[in-house]
């Protein structure tokens, strides 16, 4: 199974984040995300085997994190899978910090794909035609979270689908 940790936004700015993917994708062309897709990848797991699925989702059931607010404020592309996010200007201390503490936990699972570069964004469009966000509206956003979750990326005819499978105690 494709696996990944990932941050979802509360509802109220799953649907604002929705709105700005309308906006984006009228000016850059590409494949709209899904509302129901909007995510933060936290640690991309790739391919699990299903035996181990379990003790990694009882793992993530017992695994509380501080709480915390991500400040979302620019716009940023990623030029190969053409891909137009929303994100921070600045770093933050307090994801990259979860970050480094979930790939410490996971360590012991034996994964170790750990990003050297860890840049949290929320992917928008991919295979966008143009990579030009100038003209699209200032952001300045509040992303409260308190938990992580588990999720499953699967494919189906019209794209890439996810699935949670298990989430992480309210902090
Ligand atoms: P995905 O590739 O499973 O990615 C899920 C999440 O993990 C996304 O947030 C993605 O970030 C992140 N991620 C993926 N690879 C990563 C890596 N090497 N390092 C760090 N983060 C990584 O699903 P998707 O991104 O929604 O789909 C993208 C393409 O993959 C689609 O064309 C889809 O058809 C294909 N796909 C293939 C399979 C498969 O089984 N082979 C399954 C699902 C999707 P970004 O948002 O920055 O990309």
């Amino acid at each position: 199974m494709r696996l990944f940790l990932a941050l979802e936004p509360p509802d109220s700015l799953r649907e604002r984040l929705g709105e700005l993917a309308d906006l984006a994708q009228a000016r850059c062309g590409g494949r709209r995300m899904p509302d129901e897709s909007l995510h933060l990848t936290l640690a991309f797991l790739g391919e699990v085997p299903e035996e181990r699925v379990t003790a990694l989702s009882a793992w993530v059931g017992e695994r509380s994190i501080p709480s915390g607010e991500w400040r979302l404020d620019a716009w940023g592309t990623f030029r190969r899978p053409g891909i137009v996010w929303v994100g921070g200007r600045e770093p933050d201390t307090a994801l990259a910090r979860l970050h480094g503490s979930l790939w410490d936990g996971l360590a012991a699972f034996g994964f170790n794909h750990r990003l050297e570069h860890f840049v949290p964004h929320v992917t928008l469009l991919r295979r966008a035609r143009r990579l030009e966000t100038r003209g699209l509206p200032t952001i300045d956003l509040a992303w409260p979270w308190r938990r992580f979750s588990l999720v499953r990326s699967f494919t189906e005819n019209d794209g890439a689908r996810y699935q949670t499978l298990a989430r992480s105690p309210v902090a």
